[in-house]
């Protein structure tokens, strides 16, 4: 697997610590350089992950360079799109093979529930929800978090508009 040099700190202990007692080797890269992304590839190499818009280091990612490129050579392309969540950017849009959301985030809208979502193709996504991901590791919300984020969720487009008016401002403050 090949990883983006920064990704959330949760992540990034996911892939440290637990892959590593799965066998998963995990190799750096900066993906906003295409040709680091190139170099790291490895002949096992069988996905390409990184953030869109990175957390904490707000670098953004061609999204279509790199699926490209992965695509190519078989790798499949997995999008941490917490940080510029639809209406922003659609990263299957632009190639990639499977999109993750923190939904704690923007998708919920409210800061009260934690929550997440992978979506990706049926052939993709199907193996994670008939094996081990749903069934034991506790990522079937309750009734009442699915509520919360489904009132997120009517929101989220003026919320969305709002927080870019108010990125623009500030960055654009003299
Ligand atoms: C917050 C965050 C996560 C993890 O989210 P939780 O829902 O808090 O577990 C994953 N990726 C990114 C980019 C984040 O900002």
């Amino acid at each position: 697997m090949n990883c983006g040099e920064c990704v959330y700190g949760c992540t990034d202990v996911v892939l440290r610590t637990t892959l590593q007692k799965f066998g998963v080797e995990v190799t750096y890269a900066d993906t906003t350089n295409l040709e680091s992304v190139e170099a790291a590839i490895k002949e096992n190499t069988k996905l390409i992950y990184f953030e869109s818009l990175t957390n904490p280091t707000m670098e953004l990612t061609d999204i279509a360079a790199i699926s490209k490129l992965a695509h190519e050579k078989g790798i499949l392309v997995a999008v941490d799109n917490t940080f510029t969540p639809p209406p922003e950017v659609y990263p299957l849009k632009e190639g990639a093979d499977i999109v993750l959301h923190s939904c704690t985030k923007y998708i919920n809208g409210h800061g009260d529930v934690i929550s997440g979502a992978i979506i990706g193709s049926t052939e993709l996504i199907t193996p994670i929800r008939k094996g081990v991901t749903s069934k034991i590791c506790g990522t079937t919300p309750s009734p009442f978090n699915s509520f919360l984020l489904l009132r997120g969720l009517q929101t989220m487009e003026l919320c969305m508009a709002r927080h870019c008016e108010n990125g623009m401002a500030f960055a654009t403050l003299g």
